[in-house]
């Protein structure tokens, strides 16, 4: 038998069997499968953004770092300082090579490219199958979904669309003069012409090149943003907000992470839930790398000082309560949005908001931070009725509270090679970056699911 597995090897996989490799389980016998090729360029060019005052391998291997981040309305612009934070930017490569390094340094733990079809979960140990093969382990990890959780049929593919979730789309942005400051991440620009709940997410290189990401909070049984929607609010972006003059677009990047704040089945017998699967995204911001490195520390922890991976924190009720209410406000009053950001990173603390998306606030913190939002919009959503809301139209985040189904989050990569100009029409080529079917419930040239890159780099 096994000492562990751990099923899928992204963000949450990758993670923990670095930590079991550098702090006290290195003698082990783990075995870490992913189905993904691990040469696989386009995958490995996927990437996390995250903020973090620590100074471990991961933020070692961050291709981008900032010191401050913007948030920016029409009517305010807050520059924060993050330290002792930084915001960084790692790749699926990079942390390929971390936990590789890590995991070479072991006798024990070794990462595979295999498929696990099946997980079931026993009193003194747990059986996977990999590849037609049965494992056994005294404890299995499971970042997939493949485990079906303390709710047998519970987990597996939600319908596309259904469900909050953020759909994002990235370009990378060549302009003709200086328009971004390498200095700064801009976390959210509100100023993004449109009647949603969307902003604008930008990570510069250097003042001429940027990641510049359309994100909107698209709420359960509504269509999201078309591409021609998202291509000409962020040309008129680009255009009328930054003024960046003539622009190429490069690379383009498409993503769908779903927005859940019910707390999942996380722990079997033997069997844990990690990362997404785990429950650790959250639901109100859909940021989980900084989460997910986190619990992959206390888990280790948790073997080492108690024999079993359980002792782990768990996100305080009254954060996945706001997080509901939050998105209900979106779904009722889109234009809450922008204020909200500026106040949330507001006030006598610009930083308290970090610490509450990293569930790191008191009571007493979390009283300040709610104090600060537009009061009316959150008042009227704890009412029934409306988009979003209990008993309203396309409602709803209650829906979510009552299901424990795995996030169905998948991460596809586009590439445009001739880079587009779009200076002249302003056009935005369809990608099917799947190379695959459409995806269900793409009806009227709409795509009410589009799977793709990562969102927030
Ligand atoms: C597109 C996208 C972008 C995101 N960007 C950010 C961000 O920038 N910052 C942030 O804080 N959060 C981000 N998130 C939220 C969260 O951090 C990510 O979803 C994160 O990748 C979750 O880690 P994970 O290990 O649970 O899932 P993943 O990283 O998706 O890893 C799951 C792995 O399991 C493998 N796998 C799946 N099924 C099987 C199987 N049956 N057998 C074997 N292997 C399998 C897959 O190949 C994959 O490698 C993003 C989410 C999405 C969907």
């Amino acid at each position: 038998m096994l000492d562990a597995v751990v099923v899928g090897g992204g963000a949450a996989g990758l993670t923990l069997a670095t930590r079991l490799a550098t702090d006290g389980w290195g003698d082990r016998r783990v075995l870490v499968v992913d189905e993904a090729p691990l040469d696989h360029d386009r995958s490995a060019d996927r990437s996390w953004g995250w903020w973090s005052a620590q100074d471990g391998p991961v933020e070692a291997a961050a291709e981008r770092a900032y010191d401050s981040v913007a948030v920016v309305t029409d009517r305010a612009t807050r520059l924060v300082d993050l330290a002792p934070y930084r915001y960084r930017v790692v790749s699926l490569r990079a942390l390929r090579d971390v936990a590789a390094t890590a995991v070479a340094r072991t006798c024990g733990i070794e990462i595979v490219r295999a498929r696990a079809t099946a997980v079931v979960d026993g009193r003194d140990g747990a059986r996977v199958v990999v590849d037609g093969e049965t494992v056994e382990a005294a404890w299995v990890f499971d970042s997939t979904g493949t485990w079906p959780g303390r709710r047998p049929g519970a987990r597996g593919p939600r319908p596309a669309g259904a469900g909050h979730r953020m759909e994002f789309t990235g370009w990378q942005v060549h302009t003709d003069r200086n328009v971004f400051d390498p200095g700064t991440a801009v976390l959210c620009d509100a100023r993004l012409p449109c009647g949603r709940a969307a902003f604008v997410h930008v990570l510069p290189q250097d003042r001429r090149t940027a990641l510049v990401e359309h994100t909107a909070y698209v709420p359960s049984g509504v269509l999201g943003p078309t591409p021609t929607e998202v291509g000409r609010e962020l040309t008129a972006y680009l255009r009328g907000v930054l003024a960046a003059g003539r622009f190429r677009v490069g690379r383009v990047e498409h993503g769908t992470i779903a927005l859940r704040p019910q707390a999942p089945h996380r722990r079997g017998r033997r069997v844990l839930a990690i990362g997404a699967a785990g429950g650790l995204v959250r639901a109100s911001s859909g940021y989980g790398f900084g989460a997910i490195q986190r619990d992959a520390a206390a888990v280790v922890r948790s073997l080492v000082e108690h024999g079993h991976p359980f002792a782990v924190p768990h996100r305080p009720w009254r954060h996945r309560w706001l997080d509901t209410v939050f998105l209900r406000v979106l779904a009722r009053e889109p234009a809450v949005l922008g204020p909200a950001f500026v106040a949330m990173f507001g006030g006598d603390d610009p930083l308290r908001v970090l610490r509450f998306l990293d569930d790191g606030t008191t009571w007493a913190d979390g009283a300040r931070f709610v104090r600060g939002l537009p009061v009316r919009p959150f008042l009227r959503a704890l009412r029934p009725g409306g988009p979003g809301g209990p008993g309203g139209p396309g409602g709803g985040v209650e829906e979510h509270l009552l299901d424990a189904g795995v996030p169905r989050d998948e991460a596809s990569f586009g590439l445009v090679r001739d880079p587009l100009d779009v200076i002249g029409g302003a056009a935005v080529r369809e990608l099917d970056l799947r190379g695959h079917e459409q995806p269900a419930g793409a009806e009227h040239g709409r795509h009410e699911h589009r799977d793709g890159l990562h969102p927030w780099q």
